[in-house]
């Protein structure tokens, strides 16, 4: 059984580091804007990210990659949730089983095909 411990989970201060600069960055215009509006925002880069993961140009990825872990953040830092006490959540492995990689039986919607549907 392994589990997840010195496996490369990013540290408290680099989750933390990245949310304090995205909020040094942008943190008066995203609270001028307000939860709602950043939302909006948020939802409008996973679409581009969702036409990225279509294409075929590696640096658009990465950028829309980028951008919507930014605005993952701004939302978290509007709505007072520290992200690296909320990814902490996975740092000891699947916080169902506690291993990692997860144990646990797929869910019906995670299975292939070759899995079945029962
Ligand atoms: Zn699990």
């Amino acid at each position: 059984m392994s589990r997840a411990g010195d496996s490369g989970f990013p540290t408290v201060g680099e989750v933390r580091g990245f949310q304090e600069a995205i909020e040094l960055l942008y943190g008066d215009r995203d609270r001028a804007r307000g939860i709602d509006g950043t939302f909006v925002w948020f939802v409008e880069e996973v679409g581009e990210l969702a036409r990225a993961l279509k294409g075929d140009d590696p640096g658009n990825l990465i950028e829309e990659f980028a951008d919507v872990y930014a605005w993952l953040s701004t939302l978290a830092s509007l709505a007072g949730v520290d992200m690296a006490e909320a990814v902490g959540k996975y740092a000891r492995g699947c916080p169902r089983c506690h291993q990692a990689p997860c144990a646990c039986p797929p869910k019906r919607s995670q299975r292939t095909p070759e899995q079945g549907l029962t």
